[in-house]
């Protein structure tokens, strides 16, 4: 077999991928038909495709790159820490440097009390640790029967089966055999969607005290847990009312039950704080990490713990761990990454300088005739498409297809948007540039503009 490389027509690498590659969350038949994109190296904020095409990256890969693509110095750690200690386990009574010094700097940096981190290879996997951990917890305080976690529909919290049941995705649990016992989902703090004509700050009580009712419902000696993203990401970057997480913090402490802020996304700088839960004044027992604690470098996730979960979970023998937690190697490149967001002032500048830049461009985005309302917090932002701004009307056509639509000419536009339902979203590298995002609001626009057409011929609106 000939090597497969960069040099190889895009057709013939398009083939071979359909005929090996399963891609997930994808119908893998009808991608075969147009043929997968083929990203050949990135830099800074710019993709570039086996066509030679450079795309403004406005996701940051998958919510991740937070400090940008091609910094030599993650491939220098990576390449020293390989040659020194590749590999060894946490398992028997062993540890690492990489890992001690990531643990400590992760102490240092997260809010509180939050001073243990236990590691996975993602936020699926981290996810699946808290689901164990706080069931443990309850069980090793005398209370096995607190198993209960309480979650949100239309969250996302991995792609496991334990943290699939956590997420509220509808079409998830529609396969495989989810959610598993124990998991309860109340309605999303989603005001555009679905406050029809309340009042959004009302309408952000009535949605937290959902959890209150839950709590009733069950018995709060059931309830182990809620978990949350700070503000929610694939379902939309879903910026809740004011009102509605100081109740969700009232409701945790009355009850006894454990906060688990899933800060995925919203951890390392993406809302202008280093965690979403200093963003929005939340006080978790633990939150979920992965993404930006490494920047996507390589793959690395865990749940940063309270001194008062620890104490106990350290107390027992906790049956968990994955071959990879703790991996030396991806524990070398997290540290690495958050030394540069430090010495780089990266989340100073989110907070202070081109995530206030951002926010005035993308909500100039609300004039356009297609988008019903444009909100950001740091920098994740959100569109909602709509055909008619003042009722906050859905398209007559599928959720989605309208979406889909602008999505496809952002992409022909060298931009990387994604859409969730008719929303469209971004998360860009935190080191763009004012220039960059000029580019990217000009780019959107423009996409705009061209989904609109398309959905005036198509006469869905
Ligand atoms: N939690 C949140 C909030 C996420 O956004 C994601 C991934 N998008 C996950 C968990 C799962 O992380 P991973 O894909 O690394 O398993």
């Amino acid at each position: 077999m000939t090597a497969i490389t960069n040099h190889m027509p895009t057709a013939e690498l398009q083939a071979l991928d359909a005929a090996h590659h399963m891609h997930p969350f994808t119908n893998n038949n009808e991608l075969e038909q147009k043929g997968a994109r083929i990203i050949t190296r990135a830099k800074g904020v710019t993709l570039t495709d086996s066509e030679g095409n450079q795309i403004l990256d406005a996701m940051g890969g998958l919510w991740c790159v937070n400090i940008g693509y091609g910094r030599e110095e993650l491939a220098e750690v990576a390449a020293r820490q390989m040659r020194e200690l590749p590999f060894y386990n946490t398992f028997f009574q062993t540890t690492h440097v990489p890992v001690i010094a990531l643990s400590a700097k992760l102490a240092e940096l997260a809010p509180g009390d939050l001073n243990h981190v236990f590691y996975a290879s993602s936020g699926s996997e981290a996810n699946d640790t808290n689901i164990r951990m706080v069931r443990t917890y309850w069980a090793e305080m005398g209370q096995p029967e607190r198993k209960v976690i309480i979650s949100r529909k239309n969250a996302y919290h991995g792609s496991s089966v334990g943290s699939g049941s956590l997420g509220g995705m509808s079409g998830m649990h529609a396969q495989g055999g989810m959610p598993i016992p124990d998991i309860h989902h109340i309605d999303q703090p989603y005001w555009y969607g679905e406050g029809g004509d309340s009042d959004p700050e009302e309408f952000g009580l009535a949605r937290a005290r959902q959890l209150e009712e839950k709590i009733e419902e069950l018995g709060a000696h059931c309830v182990a847990a809620f978990i949350a993203e700070p503000i929610q990401g694939a379902g939309g970057v879903i910026i809740p009312p004011d009102s509605y997480w100081p109740e969700i913090q009232r409701i945790c402490d009355k009850y006894g039950v454990l906060l688990i802020a899933d800060e995925v996304i919203c951890g390392f700088g993406r809302t202008g704080n280093w965690f979403g839960s200093q963003t929005l004044n939340i006080r978790p027992d633990i939150m979920t990490i992965a993404k930006g604690l490494s920047s996507g470098y390589a793959p690395i996730g865990g749940s940063i713990v309270s001194d008062k979960i620890a104490e106990v979970i350290n107390a027992c023998e906790f049956n968990h761990g994955y071959t990879y937690s703790g991996h030396p190697v991806s524990c070398a490149v997290a540290l690495e990454n958050l030394r540069i967001l430090e010495e780089e002032k990266i989340v100073e500048r989110v907070a202070q300088d081109t995530g206030p830049y951002l926010k005035e461009k993308w909500q100039a985005l609300a004039d356009h005739p297609l988008v019903g309302e444009a909100r950001i917090v740091g920098m994740m932002g959100s569109l909602a498409l709509t055909p008619h701004k003042e009722s906050r009307a859905k398209f007559a056509a599928d959720a989605g297809t309208a979406g889909y639509i602008c999505r496809e000419r952002c992409f022909a536009n060298s931009l990387v948007m994604r859409h969730v339902g008719d929303r469209m979203i971004i998360s860009p590298p935190l080191v763009i540039t004012k220039e960059e995002i000029d580019t990217l609001a000009e780019r959107a626009w423009a996409s705009l503009d061209q989904a609109a057409a398309k959905l005036k011929e198509d006469g869905l609106m």
